[in-house]
């Protein structure tokens, strides 16, 4: 049997023929298909605006610098997550609180965040970082009752989970990163993930300042709206400080494709997950499903108390598991800011057992019975 891996792009012709005709086009970048990935993406989550960024950890540091945050000003977010989520709060010279998981789902918890939050005084926080985790969505409506009680605002990382929702207390569907909880939400296009554009990301949000702010941030702070004096039609403004963060219209032109089948490959995702379920429910552990959610499945997360033992034996069968993740606080640079008295001792008991399976749509029944059977054998002897 061939290699199987964690994750796994899928690239077919009418992907490699929308790039090709945007080659043959006459824009390479700042051309049409930007601005039709960022319609379709919007439409898609249910947004009113969609920035295109040229990846997630981009997109992430112009939202935290769209929200103002500034030096020294403190943001919580979950240590069990890829670095960017929290590292967007240190590129703008912000302070990183790590708050802990919830040990069912694996998600950010509410009560921890709440108690944590109330334990300073007013103020001491700027902002929440809630991570869509594996593909489960968080239940933002909680976090938005606490972040208005406190005057904080929410950054969506919803890098894991276009296409998936969570149902609110008066049973309305609320897609990930549709902007009704969160002030803004953030996607990524890396090919482990959904939408495969080579390196991408996607900022959502439903404010118009915001959008305009965001941007603004992605080319330079350039702006060319100030035409009211009559210098000619070369004139532009630097309004502020930004960056050069824009996504290629051939990337584009692939996300569009992409985007299109993101609905077909969530489904077989979670085909997939419930194949696992069957297999391991009573005997091994996995994320919860809160009732009325839907999860994208960007992984799908064991828990085994050998996991080390489990990883290595799955390579031995060419099984390429991968672990998600490393608790960020304990990462060395973390490390030494210090994060000793900090209670998170539910990710770091999740981080000592967790494992993830193979799942990606292109993975076949055959190959997951096999993995299935791996990991049943490894667990039983
Ligand atoms: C992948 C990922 C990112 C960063 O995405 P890039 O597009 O690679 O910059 C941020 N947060 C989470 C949770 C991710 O999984």
């Amino acid at each position: 049997m061939q290699a199987i891996p964690y994750g796994r792009q899928k690239i077919d012709q009418e992907d490699i023929d929308a790039v090709v005709s945007t080659l043959q086009a006459d824009f390479l970048t700042q051309g049409p298909k930007v601005n039709e990935f960022e319609d379709k993406f919007a439409k898609y989550v249910g947004a009113k605006y969609a920035v295109a960024v040229n990846n997630a950890t981009s997109g992430l540091h112009i939202a935290v610098s769209a929200l103002g945050l500034k030096v020294g000003e403190r943001v919580i977010t979950t240590p069990i997550t890829f670095a960017a989520s929290a590292n967007c709060v240190r590129f703008v010279g912000g302070e990183v609180w790590f708050s802990d998981i919830d040990p069912d789902t694996f998600l950010l918890s509410l009560e921890h965040t709440k108690r944590l939050i109330e334990s300073k005084p007013k103020g001491f926080f700027k902002g929440i970082i809630p991570v869509d985790f594996a593909g489960l969505p968080v239940n933002l409506e909680g976090f938005r009752e606490l972040a208005d009680k406190h005057g904080l605002w929410i950054i969506e990382d919803a890098c894991h989970a276009p296409g998936g929702y969570f149902t609110d207390s008066k049973g309305n569907i609320q897609m990930c990163g549709n902007g009704n909880y969160a002030n803004i939400g953030v996607f990524s296009f890396h090919p482990v993930k959904h939408i495969a554009c080579g390196e991408g990301g996607m900022v959502t949000t439903n404010s118009e300042m915001l959008y305009k702010k965001l941007a603004s941030l992605r080319t330079h702070g350039i702006s060319k709206d100030n035409m009211s004096e009559n210098h000619g039609g070369w004139f532009y403004e630097m309004q502020e400080l930004g960056y050069n963060y824009r996504l290629t219209d051939i990337q584009s032109a692939l996300g569009i494709t992409q985007l299109a089948k993101n609905d077909k490959g969530v489904v077989r995702r979670n085909e997939i997950a419930n194949t696992y379920k069957n297999a391991f429910k009573g005997k091994i552990n996995y994320q919860d499903q809160p009732k009325g959610a839907y999860n994208a499945h960007h992984l799908f997360v064991i828990e085994v108390e050998d996991r080390k033992g489990l990883y290595d034996f799955l390579r031995t069968h060419r099984i390429f598991a991968q672990i998600h993740y490393i608790p960020v606080h304990t990462l060395p640079y973390y490390k030494d800011i210090g994060y000793e008295s900090a209670d998170l001792s539910n990710s770091e008991m999740y981080y000592s057992k967790c494992i993830s399976l193979p799942m990606y749509p292109s993975l076949t029944d055959e190959e997951q019975r096999f993995v299935i059977e791996k990991v049943l054998s490894f667990v039983y002897g």
